[in-house]
């Protein structure tokens, strides 16, 4: 090909099958004209024309002025479409009209500017009409043109259009039933309005109307609407639009034509079903600008059942040549089906789902183009009830962090114990409880609660963290806020709550609306499609997910996700149930070893009776315990209750005060001026290791009955907040020695394994020692986190905002791993652990392992797994599988890159 030619070359052409562009020139052609000339190829029904490329535009726009070759090769396409048509433009007895199209690169609906029927003037009408034996529509057509070519390329406002035709009613109207007269009346006003408005008065020229309806729509680039789309969008400025001319066919034909837009599939379900809509005797502008309300597609079916057949088999071409939901446009004329547009549908996150993975398994797609067509933010959309916000006018009523998705309509509960009162029995009534913040004296009226809001509290506070493990919907941080549960009111926007009032949480966007919303529903893990994605993207990833289940209906759930293990059971959550907390607070307040130890006894059948279940429900599959964590005092009352207490029962209950009296003792005597670096963790079994017997025994004599049962167990025991090597050495023989007695009194064996958590900087720099005396490592990224920055979990949010806002932290490193810090840590010492014990499985368990940026992180430096809460599954395995397979996809480029 010349290469002059080519550079100069601004016209494209499509017609008769052919075209002389095609689908993968968007950039020259727009989105539209790149879809017109690949339709063209593809043999479907599509009117003949050109497009004058963007750098046609960009040129104009730079200069003022047309590019000199564009003339002749305007001049020479319009030859070509009229020899095509076998019609002249201007021709009085059959003109040739045309319709001139704005289309970008990157599709911008709406905002640009179309102008049809040009080529209509004063003296083709009567040709026109004869041709069509029509005079109705002639004069409509012209009437049509008068409008867009006033409006767009006059500038002239709608609004004289409305007010000068004679009857405003009849030609917003613009069915059959306008008599001839209106029209004819409506015409000569709106010239008079284009003459008075503009000055001179409409060009009778077709050419002269032609070239100024290109320069209109070039210019319709700059407008006030597509610049501000441009802005939200960030879509590049300089690219300018392609302008394509176009034959026109006539949907307001009278009642066997139409106009209409379609979608190959429902976009908001994803049904595998064609969902149209169909305007008969109209020009599609009609449909667009809204004037009219188009009718359901069964209208085509019932009147010109040809064309519907035909468009139903265009639509099954259009999926199988895209490979992808299309959104199209067309119009019948006369009974015949022409198609104007075509492009990529918009879908919900749901529809989004589901045609992907049908399309799969259709085999228009691959398996992975499908689990890379859903992103994990679908996900969390797909599985997120959501309040219905159709009132534009509502304003919330407080403000917090998004800090665990969907929403949640309920009654206000000011503590625990009111929300669990008020939820009544089975949880009948929605509550929401409102704190301070929670604490894990909170976890049954969480369990009774639908949502959670918080004045206090990050991303990772207590009442998040719990929420997004119960994939209940929670916001924290809502300062402002004050819960005074002493006088049992809520505080917040000027408003003052009572306990039973109504409140409505948006989880995703962190506000709350006063009364009671609507939810929409959304399909949970049921949603047969998701069930379908997980599996295939199980198949791909490199990295296992697991759960962090503490109870056996926690690890049902996950089971039921996809989770292939437990990475973190945390068995003091056993302790906090409600039939439990006195026979633990008699184990903590006992002065002697026995006393505590008969508290132990009673605690042992509860714990063992627990890890049954959990096996049974996991059978088969890992499942990590940890041994206790907490400081003790979590399980006693504060030191102002237990006082308050006491107090009571100097005047009401003398035969308590000497217990009370004990407690407050003790309380005192545990309370720690930093309990999150107190006698916690590892150092409690370390102290106490007759906790640490009580809980290993409950482990494997539950393991021994459940394997009994024939049901495989895995048990994987984990030791947390250890610091140093000696502590590993010293608790792996106190449950080596526990274990021998076990197998020895049941005269039987079972397969355990001991691992530690990462959670402190100095385990992390110790890995490869540590490593040595286990099976496998998890690190604790939470923790791991709050020590490497010196940032408490619970308090951070005070300054983590500012820190944002002032760039010094990049994002919220308790939400998405910090790679160059807490990841470096991780990647030292996961290379010191495997050098000094190849064997050894490493995971996560922290909150990360949730989220999609810090999963490519993991997957990246080679962990075996990661554990997230339940409801976090989904996600996290879709992620796994989107990172495996973008490594996969580069290497095998870079393979190729070598081989070329
Ligand atoms: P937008 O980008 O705003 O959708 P279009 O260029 O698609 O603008 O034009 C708007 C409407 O004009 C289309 O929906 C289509 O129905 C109608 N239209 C465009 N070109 C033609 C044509 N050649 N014949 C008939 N109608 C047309
Ligand atoms: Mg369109
Ligand atoms: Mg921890």
């Amino acid at each position: 090909m010349d290469v002059k030619r080519a550079r100069s070359r601004y016209i494209y052409r499509f017609g008769q099958g052919q075209a002389e562009g095609d689908g993968s020139m968007r950039e020259e052609l727009g989105g539209k004209g790149a879809a017109l000339a690949e339709m063209t190829m593809l043999g479907l029904p599509v009117p003949p024309g050109f497009t004058i490329s963007t750098s046609a535009c960009r040129f104009y726009l730079e200069h003022g002025t047309m590019p000199e070759s564009l003339d002749d090769e305007l001049e020479s396409a319009l030859e070509w479409l009229e020899l095509e048509q076998a019609q002249r433009l201007g021709s009085d007895k059959d003109p040739l009209l045309l319709s001139v199209r704005s289309g970008a690169p990157v599709s911008m609906p709406g905002m640009m500017d179309t102008i049809l029927n040009v080529g209509i003037n004063g003296s083709n009408i009567a040709g026109l009409a004869a041709k069509h034996q029509n005079m109705e529509f002639a004069l409509d057509s012209y009437r049509r043109l008068l409008q867009m070519f006033g409006s767009v390329v006059l500038r002239i406002p709608k609004q004289a259009f409305d007010r000068a035709s004679e009857d405003a009613k009849a030609v917003l109207n613009p069915s059959i039933d306008l008599t001839e007269s209106t029209i004819r009346r409506t015409i000569a006003s709106f010239h008079q309005v284009i003459e008075q408005i503009s000055g001179s008065p409409f060009p009778m020229d077709p050419r002269e109307q032609l070239r100024q309806a290109v320069a209109a729509v070039f210019e319709s680039w700059n407008n006030e609407r597509a610049r501000h789309y441009r802005r939200i969008h960030k879509t590049a400025e300089n690219s300018g639009t392609a302008v394509t001319v176009q034959a026109m066919v006539f949907g307001n034909y009278g009642l066997n034509s139409g106009t209409g837009v379609g979608f190959t599939r429902n976009p908001s379900t994803g049904e595998n079903e064609m969902f149209a809509e169909f305007l008969p005797n109209a020009q599609g502008e009609d449909i667009v600008a809204g004037i009219r309300t188009p009718m359901p597609i069964a209208e085509l079916e019932r009147t010109m059942p040809e064309a519907y057949l035909k468009l139903l088999s265009v639509a099954r071409k259009l999926e199988a040549h895209y490979r992808d939901v299309q959104d199209f446009e067309f119009t019948v004329q006369g009974g015949e089906l022409f198609l104007l547009q075509t492009r990529s549908a918009k879908r919900s996150a749901l529809a989004r789902l589901r045609t992907a993975i049908e399309m799969a398994e259709e085999n228009l797609i691959s398996r992975t183009d499908a689990i890379l067509r859903v992103s994990p933010a679908d996900i969390e959309e797909v599985l997120s009830q959501q309040l219905e916000l159709t009132d534009e006018d509502l304003q919330p009523i407080a403000q917090g962090l998004a800090a665990s998705p969907g929403s949640a309509v309920g009654q206000l509960a000011l503590t625990a114990e009111r929300a669990v009162e008020l939820a009544g029995k089975d949880k009948q009534a929605p509550i929401i409880l409102v704190r301070q913040e929670t604490t894990a004296d909170d976890i049954h009226g969480m369990d009774a609660a639908v949502g959670f809001l918080t004045a206090h509290g990050g991303a990772t506070s207590h009442a998040a963290v719990v929420a997004r493990g119960m994939g209940k919907c929670c916001i924290t941080g809502a300062s402002g806020i004050f819960a005074d549960e002493i006088a049992g009111v809520l505080h917040i926007g000027g408003h003052t709550l009572r306990e039973g009032d109504w409140l409505s949480l948006d989880g995703s966007t962190g506000r709350v609306f006063l009364g009671q919303l609507r939810l929409q529903e959304s399909e949970a893990f049921d949603n047969p499609y998701l069930t379908r994605l997980l599996f295939w993207a199980r198949e791909c990833s490199a990295i296992r997910v697991w759960a962090n289940a503490d109870t056996p209906q926690d690890a049902q759930r996950a089971r039921d996700a996809g989770a292939t293990g437990i990475g973190l059971c945390r068995t003091e959550h056993m302790f906090f149930a409600k039939d439990r907390l006195p026979q633990v607070r008699s184990m903590i307040l006992a002065s002697t070893l026995e006393e505590r130890e008969r508290a132990l006894a009673a605690l042992l059948p509860m714990q063992r009776a627990d890890f049954e279940e959990l096996f049974r429900a996991m059978a088969g599959l890992p499942v990590t315990i940890r041994l206790i964590d907490p400081p003790l005092h979590e399980f006693l009352p504060t030191e102002l209750a237990a006082r308050d207490e006491l107090a009571r029962a100097r005047r009401e209950e003398p035969q308590s005060v000497r217990r009370l009296q004990e407690v407050l003792t003790r309380v005192q005597q545990l309370s720690e001026s930093n309990p999150m670096l107190g006698l916690r963790g590892c150092r409690l079994g370390i102290i106490h290791p007759e906790i640490i017997v009580m809980q290993i025994t409950a482990i494997l004599q539950a393991a021994l009955r459940v394997d009994a049962e024939g049901i495989a167990v895995l048990p994987e025991i984990m030791l947390p907040l250890v610091a140093c090597v000696e502590e590993v050495r010293h608790l792996r023989k106190l449950i080596e020695k526990t274990a021998a007695n076990v197998f020895h009194q049941q005269g039987r064996r079972i397969g355990y394994r001991v691992g530690t958590m990462i959670e402190l900087p100095r385990a992390a720099v110790c890995a490869g020692e540590i490593a040595q005396e286990v099976d496998f490592m998890s690190f604790g990224t939470n923790d791991l986190t709050q020590m490497t920055f010196g940032f408490s979990r619970d308090d951070a949010h005070k300054y983590l905002d500012t820190y944002l806002s002032l760039g010094i932290l990049k994002h919220n490193p308790f939400l998405t791993i910090d790679r160059e810090g807490v990841g470096s840590l991780i990647e030292f010492a996961i290379r010191k652990a495997i050098a000094a014990n190849p064997a050894i499985k490493l995971g996560i368990c922290g909150e990360h392992g949730g989220d999609p940026a810090s999963i490519a992180f993991f997957e990246e430096i080679g962990l075996d797994y990661i554990s997230c809460s339940p409801a976090r599954i989904p996600i996290a395995q879709l992620s796994a599988a989107h990172t495996s397979l973008a490594r996969v996809l580069l290497e095998s480029r870079q393979e190729g890159a070598q081989c070329a």
